[in-house]
């Protein structure tokens, strides 16, 4: 007999998320902290959603996304969450890279960038400050038809070893190529250059662990292994979902599933304005990942080669290259047994940006091949800094697209939500569609664990102002809900 995961569920919550990834569990803590009564349901059996991990045997775990955020974080986890995950939260001081262009190691923050710019690259320290106080000015609000590439171009002309430097670790972070608009690049730089790059100590397993307890503290009722199927609409808004063929009532809907898919499928298209519509077709969806998970035998252990190795072999930065199938370049996550303290294992993971068509066409037999190719080219790769690292390792494996698809339902697997124009959609949902929401990554600039919770918060002030305002639709019992199309 199947486990009924809705057993007990109310007729009626202020507020159902869909969703636990990282924008969706803030939201709902927030809401949940305001006093409202909140419904989490996620279609997979963990929470965490892109933030997540596994194990396989031999006592391995690995974290899919858990690489690096900026230092805001911590402000954020103290804020929303709890003083035990801000205090967590620990800086990554070996960023290196190793390319043609230049070998170095840094702290990736704006004094060490400016001396290495100086000393190394031989840039004019004025020109450093004022391109740093530009990108650090730069906000949503800003001129957003300057592109990245234009930005660089007013700069550094000519300097590809320099864009190199600026612009590799920022688009394996958020999928942002020259062509995007300046500002998606400037605000997500500017967060790292700040104090550098962070992680959670205990990994991700630990933190998700920790928003549970508070979650289910705050009395918010998490839902994990329940799927929506369906927003269901009327009286002017949306009022309810449908999850595991169950039908619950609710003053307002708050997404955290992809955008496209929450407004396509989720609520479907014949309830929006033509106009939206066209805008919503017109959001493009940002690139997916590849990773490959190595683990490290029991026993063994990997000498420092830095925490995170920004490598590749390509003669200068290219966005394309860098998504491609049999790409050359790939960052390197190293976990080392402080990042798990009382643990003595080591891991390594490395992440590459990809195309979702470039995996999706491959026949199963192709796909096969594809990974495989994958792997030997990432232990190729790693030898050149652990020459024996293929006796040390004793569990390997590949995602791609197609994996990061399947357990998140993202549309192609993406990897940071939308290109910068689904920002403005996502921010217009409860516009078209009074009580639906949308929260989580979109627009580049709220993508990340950073964008990702920060967005969460934006939304749930817009939710509690909205469901704080309807006093009766706070009241009404499930049955009296009229919905349109419930099966
Ligand atoms: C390989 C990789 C590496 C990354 N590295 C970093 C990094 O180093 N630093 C960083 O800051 N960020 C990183 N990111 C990005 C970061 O993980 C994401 O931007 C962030 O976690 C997204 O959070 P989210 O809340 O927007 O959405 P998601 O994490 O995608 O959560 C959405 C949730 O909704 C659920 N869902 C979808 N549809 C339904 C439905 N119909 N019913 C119920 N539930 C549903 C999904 O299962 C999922 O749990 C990385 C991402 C990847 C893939």
């Amino acid at each position: 007999m199947t486990k009924d995961r809705l057993k007990d569920i109310r007729d009626y919550y202020d507020v159902v998320v869909i969703g636990g990834g990282l924008a969706g569990l803030t939201s709902a803590n927030v809401l949940a902290k305001r006093g409202h009564s909140v419904l989490l349901l996620e279609q997979h059996y963990n929470l965490g959603g892109l933030a997540t991990w596994f194990r396989r045997r031999g006592g391995h775990i690995f974290d899919i996304s858990l690489h690096g955020f900026p230092v805001g974080m911590i402000k954020s986890c103290r804020k929303y969450w709890t003083q035990e995950i801000a205090d967590s939260i620990v800086q990554l001081k070996g960023i290196r890279f190793d390319n043609p262009q230049f070998q170095l190691e840094t702290t990736y923050d704006r004094a060490d960038f400016t001396r290495l710019l100086v000393e190394r690259f031989g840039i004019e320290r004025t020109t450093i400050e004022r391109f740093f106080d530009t990108t650090r000015a730069m906000d949503f609000y800003d001129d957003q038809t300057q592109t990245t590439r234009e930005l660089f171009e007013q700069f550094f002309p000519g300097r590809s070893d320099v864009v190199r430097l600026l612009m590799e670790p920022i688009s394996y972070a958020n999928g942002s190529t020259l062509d995007d608009p300046a500002i998606t690049y400037g605000i997500v730089f500017s967060n790292f250059m700040s104090k550098g790059v962070y992680i959670f100590r205990g990994g991700t397993d630990r933190l998700v662990g920790l928003m549970k307890a508070e979650l289910q503290r705050n009395g918010v009722d998490l839902r994990p292994s329940c799927g929506v199927d369906r927003i269901l609409t009327g009286n002017g808004g949306a009022g309810g979902v449908v999850a595991n063929g169950r039908t619950i009532a609710c003053g307002a809907v708050l997404s955290n599933a992809n955008l496209k898919l929450t407004i396509k499928d989720l609520v479907g298209y014949e309830h929006f304005d033509a106009g939206f519509v066209e805008a919503t077709e017109a959001v493009r969806l940002n690139n997916s990942s590849c990773q490959v998970y190595m683990g490290v035998r029991k026993g063994e252990t990997i000498d420092y080669i830095g925490d995170l190795l920004f490598t590749s072999v390509a003669p200068t930065f290219d966005s394309a290259a860098l998504r491609a199938l049999d790409g050359t370049s790939r960052t390197f996550s190293v976990y080392y047994p402080g990042t798990r303290p009382g643990s003595d294992r080591y891991a390594i993971v490395s992440s590459s940006n990809a195309n979702y068509d470039d995996w999706a066409r491959l026949s199963e037999e192709e796909y096969k091949e594809a990974k495989q190719r994958l792997i030997e080219a990432t232990l190729g790769s790693l030898e050149k800094y652990i020459p024996d690292v293929r006796d040390k390792l004793d569990h390997v494996e590949a995602s791609t697209p197609r994996t990061f698809e399947r357990y998140t339902r993202h549309a192609a697997g993406a990897t940071f939500g939308t290109k910068f124009e689904g920002l403005a959609v996502s921010m217009d949902l409860p516009k078209q569609m009074p009580g639906l929401f949308h929260t989580g990554s979109v627009g580049i600039i709220m993508s990340g664990w950073l964008g990702a919770i920060n967005y969460g918060v934006i939304v749930a002030n817009e939710v509690d102002a909205f469901v704080s305002s309807q006093p009766s639709r706070g009241l009404e019992p499930a049955r009296s809900v009229r919905t349109e199309g419930a099966p």
